[in-house]
C-alpha cells in the first residue's frame, strides 16, 4: 500500500504525543526528530523536509499550544495542517476554456502512464463534467502509442483523432481542433510523445504544439514510484515547457510517498489527479487534506 512506512512511523510518533497533558519544547524536538526521519525515509526532498520541520516546530512550541488543555492534540493538528499545505492545501479544480474547445495537453516521460491517463481523464470529463471529449494521438514516434490510444477510445466509446506517424504533431493538433469544431467536441486531450529522458527535441515539440492554441491545462504525468526522479522531471518540465498541474500515477502501488509530498513545493505546481490503478475509472481528484488524514490515520 502507498505511504505504508510513512503512515506507520508518523502514526506511532503522533500516538506518543497525543495523550500528553503537558508538552515541553523537548517533547516537540523529540517528535520532530522522528518526523524528520520518517519523511526522509519516505524519500521526501531534503529541502522540503527541513522547511516542514521548521514550520511545524515553530508553531508547535508557540505558547498557545503549550498552554492549551490538549497540547498533544494541538500539535497533531499542526502536523496535519502543514502536511495538507505541503501537498497544496486546497483541491485544485480543472480549468476550462471560456470558449470551447478546452485544450488539455498531456506530457511526460515514456511509461509514466500518459496514454492511460489521457483515457481516464476523458472518461472523468464525460462522466463527471458532462463534456464531449476528443482524444488526440500526437505521439508520432511510436505507432504502438497511437494504437494504444485507439484501443482505449474503443473501450470507452470515445472518439480518437489520429493521422498516423507521417504528419507533424503541430499539424495533427491543428486538424484535431478543426475536427472538434465539426463534431462539437468541447474538450480535446492531446496525448503527446513521451521520451526516455527529458531532451531538447521533446521540449521543443511541446512548445511548438502550444503555439497552435494555448492549452487550458498542461498536465505532466509522472510515476509516483520513481520518487525524487518524478520531482526532478516535474521541475524540468515546468521550467522549460510550463505545466499547470501534475497527475501522479500508480498510487495504488507501494510508493513511499516522496513524490506526492515534494512535488508541490519543488515544482510549484499542484497535483490535480492521482492514478489508482490500470482501469479506466481509476483516476481521482487529489485532495491534500484527505491524503494528509490518510497518512496520519
Ligand atoms: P505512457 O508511456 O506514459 O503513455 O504510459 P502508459 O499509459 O502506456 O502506461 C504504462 C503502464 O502503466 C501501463 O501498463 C499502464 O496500465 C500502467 N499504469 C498507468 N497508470 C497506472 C496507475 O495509476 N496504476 C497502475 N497500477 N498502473 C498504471
Amino acid at each position: 500500500m502507498a505511504f505504508e512506512g510513512l503512515a506507520e512511523r508518523l502514526q506511532g510518533t503522533m500516538q506518543r504525543i497525543k495523550g500528553k497533558g503537558k508538552v515541553t519544547e523537548a517533547d516537540v524536538k523529540e517528535m520532530m526528530r522522528e518526523v524528520r526521519f520518517a519523511l526522509i525515509e519516505a524519500d521526501v526532498n531534503l529541502k522540503v523536509v527541513k522547511e516542514f520541520v521548521k514550520k511545524v516546530s515553530e508553531r508547535a512550541v508557540g505558547t498557545d499550544v503549550m498552554k492549551s488543555l490538549t497540547p498533544g492534540q494541538q500539535v497533531i493538528k499542526i502536523v496535519k495542517d502543514e502536511l495538507t499545505d505541503l501537498m497544496g492545501g486546497e483541491e485544485s479544480p480543472l480549468q476550462f476554456a471560456k470558449k470551447p474547445p478546452t485544450v488539455i495537453m498531456m506530457v511526460g516521460l515514456q511509461g509514466a502512464g500518459k496514454t492511460t491517463t489521457s483515457g481516464k481523464l476523458a472518461n472523468v470529463l464525460r462522466k463527471k463534467y458532462n463534456r464531449k471529449p476528443l482524444l488526440v494521438a500526437a505521439d508520432i514516434y511510436r505507432p504502438a502509442a497511437i494504437q494504444q490510444l485507439e484501443t482505449i477510445g474503443k473501450q470507452l466509446s470515445l472518439p480518437v483523432f489520429s493521422m498516423g506517424t507521417d504528419v507533424s504533431p503541430v499539424e495533427i493538433v491543428r486538424q484535431a481542433l478543426e475536427k472538434s469544431k465539426e463534431d462539437l467536441n468541447d474538450v480535446i486531450i492531446i496525448d503527446t510523445a513521451g521520451r526516455l529522458h527529458v531532451d531538447e527535441d521533446l521540449m521543443q515539440e511541446l512548445k511548438d504544439i502550444r503555439t497552435i492554441k494555448e492549452p487550458d491545462e498542461v498536465f505532466l504525468v509522472v510515476d509516483s514510484m520513481t520518487g525524487q526522479d518524478a520531482v526532478n522531471v516535474a521541475q524540468q518540465f515546468n521550467e522549460t515547457v510550463g505545466i499547470t498541474g501534475v497527475v501522479l500515477t500508480k498510487l495504488d502501488g507501494d510508493t513511499r510517498g516522496g513524490a506526492a509530498l515534494s512535488i508541490r513545493s519543488v515544482a510549484e505546481k499542484p497535483i490535480k489527479f492521482v492514478g489508482m490503478g490500470e482501469k479506466m475509472d481509476a483516476l481521482e481528484p487529489f485532495h491534500p487534506e484527505r491524503m494528509a488524514s490518510r497518512i496520519l490515520g
